[in-house]
């Protein structure tokens, strides 16, 4: 079991995976990537990708924005990361790691003339936020607007914001960062999307909140109304409706469904993690390994040999 990267068109030990100090994407974060999971279900010793051809869409979709040719199709990148991760062949939970950047070995702010590629690698991963229930401060750090940097895009260089909220949040004593947006309503996490509970109804920030659309946001708010049959509001949450949510719980793929018991000092939910919260839990952690017949079809197998029997 070892690390590989698909990297410059071939299957390479991670460790052999180098960029160039003159990099482009290195000096003015000129790059997307995406975060993807591999969940090992043991029962099926199978490792399964989650909605990974979402993920790829997304990442076209940044680099059109980003004026990055990604010479790959989604399928095509879904087979390369098949490949990479059964060559790897972990026995765990797994992150797979893409990254389209401009290339050149080249100084200069822009976006034109430059040469672009698409690298792939895959790790070891357990859940992001290591802890089961999350203590949150809303940031000093507001989200940017679409048209200074667009949240709708992984883009590298905008992750400075998320890093800045991430480690004033930790050097407060909390556990993850709520940020805001321009117009101060609530936008999300430094890596998650939010959601509340206020009676019985599921509210989450609406597209327009300058969020990116996660695809974990996606799957609860399918999961949340097709299996229990909840409401999903899409609407501008206030800041100090944070403090009176009924239940709170933050997503994405790193972090799976994250419940939260405290926001700025203020406990949630009694400090507990919420009935709503955890429900959506415990099914999201079975979809997610293969394990729910209903939505195999988010969940792409990357071992062909299936056990005997
Ligand atoms: N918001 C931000 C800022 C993120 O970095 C992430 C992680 N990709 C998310 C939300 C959640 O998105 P997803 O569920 O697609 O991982």
């Amino acid at each position: 079991m070892q690390s590989y990267a698909f990297f410059e068109k071939q299957f390479v030990p991670l460790a052999e995976a180098k960029i160039g100090v003159m990099t482009h994407a290195l000096h003015y974060g000129t790059a997307l990537f995406e975060g993807i999971r591999g969940n090992w279900n043991p029962d099926h010793e199978q490792i399964y990708l989650f909605r990974a051809k979402e993920h790829y869409e997304r990442l076209a979709k940044g680099c059109h924005l980003m004026h990055i040719n990604l010479s790959y199709s989604a399928d095509e990148l879904c087979r390369i990361t098949v490949d990479l991760v059964e060559k790897c062949d972990f026995k765990e939970d797994i992150y797979i790691r893409p990254l389209a950047y401009k290339s050149s070995q080249s100084l200069g702010v822009r976006l034109h003339n430059l040469d672009d590629d698409v690298l792939v690698f895959v790790i070891p991963w357990g859940p992001y936020l290591d802890m089961d229930k999350a203590r949150c401060s809303v940031s000093s750090w507001r989200r940017p607007a679409d048209n200074v940097i667009p949240p709708q895009a992984k883009i590298t260089g905008l992750y400075v914001n998320n890093a800045l909220a991430k480690t004033e949040a930790i050097s407060n004593g909390f556990d993850e960062a709520i940020m805001l947006a321009p117009d101060g309503h609530v936008s999300e996490g430094s890596g998650e999307n939010i959601f509340l509970v206020i009676e019985g109804k599921i509210v989450t920030p609406a597209s327009y909140n300058n969020i990116l659309m996660g695809i974990t946001r996606d799957t609860v708010i399918k999961l949340a109304r097709q299996e229990l049959g909840l409401e999903i509001v899409e609407r501008p949450v206030d800041r100090s409706e944070l403090y009176s949510a009924d239940e709170c719980f933050l997503t994405g793929t790193a972090a799976h469904i994250t419940p939260v018991a405290e926001i700025d000092h203020r406990l949630i939910a009694g400090g507990e993690i919420g009935e709503i919260t955890a429900k959506l839990q415990s099914l999201y952690s079975r979809v997610i390994r293969g394990s729910e017949p209903r939505y195999m079809n988010w969940c792409t197998p990357a071992y062909k040999k299936m056990p005997a029997g």
